[in-house]
């Protein structure tokens, strides 16, 4: 909630949405105030490239310890501020100091400058291609994962040399506050920091001289930040929403299967981007496939002591749910396990639908709750055509016991990440990239071209003799002429 006072200063206070008690305020940056802290970051981005790969990732691994070594704590705020369970938390932190891993001890190898073959034609060029940071990069993150999902960019950001300056999400900037705090623990430089506030001041960050903006947020914002980026053209990675489809083949395990599709789809009561949301099963095992993850939704506790997920961290996103099993029951869908009275304030309960039209809004836009859509269909090339239907492209999962036909439907599914037999298998993997196609954004973070995406390749050709052939002059002669017209059928002519 952003309160402004008489003063004209404004503060965020945040609540738990486990039990609406308020945490903190935070000040609501102003765009001066946005400004100054990317001046600063400036001043600290040429110290920080300076460092080189040797000094940053010394710096990046005190940084990765002392989160570390306080990660009890930063999963009990992540925990007050979205409402996960604690245990949920910790497995985030313990994903994304994996990623920060990743990155710190492999951006020399992917980045430092190395030599490239000029070619026969140009033996005279010594050729290098190097990796520069862009300089400082405004970091901009949502609130579902407020520490693995922001810290992709950032991690790789600030170990391809770049300073970050980030605006977490309003629902949890403490999260994002305590980060910087261990920065602080780290390096006495403003290499990372953050400025608290509302999507305002997201789009103040993105107008104020940032030399690359790395968004993660629905794909409604995206387009705007993009339309912002585009008045300077400051260079962007979008990570956005996602509908991801899980396809189960008849020879699929289907325990198994229905184990990740209740994990995917309700775990962190749906709030994932890669979570799943659509489920195409071939007929034959469909009802044995919905019997089962109904009985994995039937174990779910949402109160009590050790609830298996948390309430909606977004209150308003219950509304979403709700319209969007309203839209999928008057359409002739079925719930076969919760239904409309799941919902309950904040907390909703898990919801199975079977049968639920293409063009239902459940099954074309991001639902972002414990819902799951189970479909049957005649047969996998079927289940690919549905799987490809919507306007987002994030993730994808197969489950099939064959693992050619898993290789082969992985291919055609139009997605940033696909995983075989499991869901979110990818997540924990450093040298895989993420990000989307379609309205699930462009661009990666994780991996080597999660590295490369916050760096600017430059290319160096030296020149060490001159050319026996004079053609890099005004004064080129007739028979370097003759040569190039011998050369060109004789280098190039051969394709057909
Ligand atoms: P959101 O788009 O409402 O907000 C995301 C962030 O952008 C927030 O910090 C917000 O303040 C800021 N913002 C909003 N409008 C802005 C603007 N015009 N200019 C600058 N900043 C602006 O998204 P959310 O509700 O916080 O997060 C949920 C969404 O994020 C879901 O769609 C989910 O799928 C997506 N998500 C994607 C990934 C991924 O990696 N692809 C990961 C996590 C979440």
């Amino acid at each position: 909630m952003t309160l402004i006072h008489d003063d004209g200063t404004a503060v965020l206070t945040t609540t738990d949405p486990r039990d609406g008690t308020t945490i903190a305020s935070y000040p609501v940056a102003t765009a001066d105030d946005v400004r100054r802290t990317v001046e600063r970051a400036r001043d600290a981005a040429a110290w920080w490239a300076a460092q080189g790969f040797a000094g940053r990732r010394r710096i990046l691994l005190a940084f990765k310890g002392a989160i570390a070594r306080d990660a009890k704590d930063l999963a009990a705020t992540i925990a007050r501020e979205t409402g996960k369970p604690e245990g949920d938390a910790l497995l985030e932190v313990m994903l994304t100091l994996g990623h920060l891993d990743w990155a710190t001890k492999n951006a020399e190898r992917v980045l430092k400058r190395r030599k490239v073959k000029a070619g026969l034609v140009n033996y005279n060029q010594h050729a290098t291609l190097g990796y520069e940071p862009h300089g400082v990069v405004g970091v901009i993150g949502p609130w579902n994962y407020p520490f693995y999902t922001p810290m992709g960019s950032i991690s790789y950001a600030l170990a391809a040399g770049n300073a970050v300056v980030f605006k977490p999400s309003e629902l949890t900037p403490g999260t994002a506050v305590w980060v910087a705090g261990k920065w602080r623990e780290a390096c006495d430089r403003t290499v990372l920091q953050v400025v608290t506030g509302d999507r305002g001041t997201g789009a103040d960050l993105v107008r104020a001289g940032v030399d690359k903006v790395a968004f993660t947020g629905s794909t409604a914002s995206a387009k705007k930040v993009m339309a912002a980026c585009a008045e300077s053209l400051t260079p962007l990675v979008a990570e956005c929403g996602g509908k991801d489809a899980l396809i189960v083949a008849a020879d699929a395990d289907l325990d198994a299967a229905a184990d990740f599709i209740a994990f995917g789809a309700l775990g962190n009561a749906g709030q994932t981007c890669v979570g799943v949301e659509r489920v195409y099963v071939e007929r034959p095992v469909r009802d044995a496939l919905v019997a089962k993850v109904v009985d994995r939704a039937g174990r779910i506790a949402v109160d009590g002591d050790a609830p298996t997920y948390g309430p909606m961290t977004l209150p308003s996103q219950a509304d979403v749910v709700a319209a969007h099993v309203d839209d999928a029951l008057s359409r002739g869908g079925q719930a076969v396990y919760g239904g409309p009275a799941s919902i309950s304030g904040r907390t909703v309960s898990p919801i199975v639908l079977v049968d639920v039209p293409e063009d239902s809004e459940a099954v074309q836009r991001e639902t972002f709750g414990p819902t799951v859509v189970i479909n049957a269909v005649a047969d996998l090339d079927e289940a690919v055509a549905r799987a490809n239907a919507t306007d987002y492209g994030l993730g994808a999962a197969v489950f099939t016991k064959d693992a050619h036909k898993g290789e082969r439907l992985a291919a055609r599914l139009h997605a940033g990440v696909v995983t075989i037999n499991s869901v979110l298998g990818f997540a924990a993997v450093g040298a895989l990239p993420f990000g989307g196609v379609k309205g699930s954004g462009f661009g990666r973070i994780h991996g080597a071209d999660g590295l490369r995406e916050f760096s600017v390749p430059k290319s160096i050709a030296r020149q060490t003799r001159k050319a026996a052939l004079n053609l890099l002059t005004l004064e080129r002669s007739p028979r370097d002429m003759h040569l190039v017209e011998r050369m060109i059928p004789m280098l190039h002519g051969k394709g057909r």
